[in-house]
Parts: C-alpha cells; sequence; structure tokens
C-alpha cells in the first residue's frame, strides 16, 4: 500500500484509540462492490477468465492507484470491473469484501452495484444480481452479517438507458426482495446534474425503491439541492461541498439529512489535499448526520477502520464523536426499526463498556 495517505496523519492515536475505533460496530452505507476488487483478486480472475491485463504484475497495478481527480479514477475502475465475467466471480469479489468488513466489525452494509459497468460488456444482468446476493445471504446465515444492495444508475450515461437497466432489473426484483432495497446514482458528477434523471427517479419511488445520489463530492451545492428537490433521495452520499452554501447547510442540519462521508477516497481523488483539511469534523460539530464509509477501499488504500483510523488522528475526533458517527450509521441505515435498536444497544453497550 502507498503511503502517501499515511503521511497526511499528523498526530499519531494512541493504541487504546485505535483498539477503540476496531472495536465499535459499524455500518457502511456508501461502499461500491467493483471498488473493493483487489489487485490480487484481480489478476485471478483475470487468468481464471483469461482476459489481458495491461499491467504486468500486481505491484505494477496498485502503482496505477495515483488518481489526480474522480475521472481518472473512473478509468482504471472500469478497466478493472473487465474481469468480471461469471457469477462466481461477482460472488468472490462479494465474499472478499464481507469478510474484510466484518474483520473492521461492520455489522451491516448496504452495497452499490453498477449493472451497466456490466451488461455494457454483453455479462446478462441476473448473473451480477445472483453473484453479489449469494455472498450476501451466505453472510447473513452464517455470520449474521446484514446487509442491503442499492442498484446504481451510472450518470455519464443516459436516462435512457437507466431506464433500460430498470426495466431489465424489475423482473428479478422478486427474487430478491430480501435484499435489494434502493436505487442509488454515481460515476462522473460533473456535467452531469441529477435533474439528467429526475424522471426515472420518479418512476423509482413510485415502485417503493429507496433512494440515494452520490452529490456534492465534485459537484457543487446545487446538485445536492438537486437530488433533494428533483430525485427526493434520503440520503446525499459524499455531500461535502453542501459547506460552500449555508443555507443548505441549515436545511441538511434540520432534516437530518445523512451524507455518506468517504475520507480516504476524497484524499485520494485530491478533493482535499491533506486530510487535516477535510471538513467532516466541521460538519460533524455542526450538527449535520455525518456517517464515515469506504466507497471503493481497494482503489483509496483503506476499508473502514482505515477510514475512522484517518479522520481520529487529522481531526483529532473525540471519543464521543466517534460514536456519533456510528451512530448517525445506525440511524442513516435503512434497517427495520427493530435491526436499528438492536445495533444501537450494541453500540450503547461497547461505548458503556470503554
Ligand atoms: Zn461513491
Amino acid at each position: 500500500m502507498s503511503s502517501s495517505a499515511a503521511t497526511s496523519v499528523s498526530p499519531p492515536l494512541s493504541s487504546t484509540m485505535q483498539a477503540f475505533i476496531a472495536a465499535m460496530p459499524k455500518t457502511e452505507l456508501h461502499l461500491h462492490i467493483e471498488g473493493t476488487l483487489e489487485p490480487e483478486l484481480l489478476f485471478a480472475l483475470a487468468q481464471r477468465n483469461q482476459v489481458a491485463l495491461p499491467y504486468s504484475s500486481v505491484e505494477a497495478l496498485r502503482a496505477a492507484y495515483a488518481f489526480s481527480d474522480l475521472q481518472s479514477f473512473l478509468d482504471l475502475y472500469y478497466a478493472g470491473a473487465n474481469v468480471l465475467r461469471t457469477e462466481q466471480d461477482f460472488f468472490d469479489m462479494t465474499a472478499a469484501y464481507i469478510e474484510r468488513a466484518r474483520a473492521d466489525n461492520v455489522r451491516h452494509a448496504e452495497i452499490f452495484f453498477d449493472p451497466q459497468t456490466h451488461t455494457e460488456r454483453g455479462i446478462d444482468i441476473g448473473i451480477v444480481f445472483a453473484g453479489i446476493a449469494r455472498a450476501l445471504r451466505a453472510a447473513r446465515e452464517q455470520h449474521g452479517f446484514s446487509s442491503a444492495m442499492i442498484m446504481s444508475f451510472l450518470r455519464h450515461l443516459s436516462e435512457e438507458e437507466a431506464f433500460a437497466t430498470l426495466e431489465a432489473a424489475l423482473p428479478l426484483r422478486s427474487h430478491y426482495a430480501d435484499l435489494w432495497h434502493g436505487i442509488g446514482l454515481d460515476s462522473a458528477e460533473r456535467g452531469n446534474p441529477p435533474e439528467k434523471f429526475e424522471r426515472v427517479f420518479a418512476r423509482c419511488k413510485e415502485l417503493g425503491f429507496h433512494l440515494v445520489a452520490h452529490a456534492g463530492e465534485e459537484g457543487p451545492p446545487a446538485y445536492i439541492l438537486g437530488a433533494l428537490d428533483v430525485l427526493k433521495v434520503e440520503r446525499i452520499d459524499h455531500g461535502v461541498r453542501s459547506e460552500e452554501d449555508p443555507q443548505l447547510m441549515q436545511r441538511l442540519i434540520q432534516q437530518q439529512m445523512p451524507l455518506t462521508v468517504c475520507p480516504l477516497s476524497n484524499l485520494k481523488l485530491c478533493v482535499v489535499d491533506e486530510m487535516a483539511q477535510h471538513n467532516l469534523a466541521r460538519l460533524l460539530r455542526a450538527g449535520l448526520a455525518v456517517t464515515v464509509n469506504s466507497d471503493d477501499p481497494a482503489y483509496f488504500g483503506g476499508y473502514m477502520n482505515d477510514n475512522y483510523l484517518a479522520v481520529a488522528g487529522a481531526l483529532a475526533l473525540t471519543r464521543d464523536e466517534l460514536l456519533q458517527l456510528a451512530r448517525n450509521g445506525i440511524n442513516a441505515s435503512f434497517l427495520p426499526a427493530d435491526d436499528k435498536t438492536r445495533l444501537s444497544n450494541e453500540l450503547e453497550q461497547f461505548a458503556a463498556t470503554q
């Protein structure tokens, strides 16, 4: 792993603080399953499926994970996804993520997947659903790891293509009623405002899906307003640029609109130059419902605990603030009320023993 992320974490965390973060029960609400494909697995799948890679080794690929902005990452991300061909590939990728998340004491994950990344390459949408769902169900049965699937539209493509994806996916809905609860919007933000997807999101709302959208990562605060007022989302993915609009900030606080913030992603994609400059602590202290998430951990140098460790160190977060971030994650999840209560009790019990 590159050491560049580590250099921006100024005060080293005490070992007790590190242990506190590691042991704290967590939820993950902003995670692209295709972004969990580690170079080792990517190479293994390329070999299994006889896909040629433009990198000679795992090390050479990892060295290419130096991004200047969102687009430079997306180019590599879509190239990496090309090794995913079979149901077993999607299963293996998802199972590897769950194992990693469980090691970080993640109890519940709501996972984005982008069918268009795969259907564009001729992969059947049913294969994508089946592989991911099989791993999630196995984790639920074997380990009590709960999860949800959020099917996301690629915003650099057209609304018509999003509608076509929805049409292709809907016949599968009854097979995945236990998992497929949400619709999201991701990929290149700039130049692709939320308004572009107004009709398809309206249709998804009618169909009873939970709605979320990436907004205010690289895009302006107006995109966050568009996601709220036009797409009618229940969470904002990223949303760090909300700080530029004081009125919007007040609204987000009043509505307790969750923001799924991804600190290491913001650092790697140069949304911030140094973790010490990240506004997560300011947003949290202003009263926003901020959560911590890992986005595309294989590409951004860290899973859930790495993200917590990075902000705790660079922004001098207190234990109470870390607990609040975890609480926000539980509240912002799409879990049924009794599951939320169960997880909240677990978190408060953990807090009481510290
Ligand atoms: Zn994301």
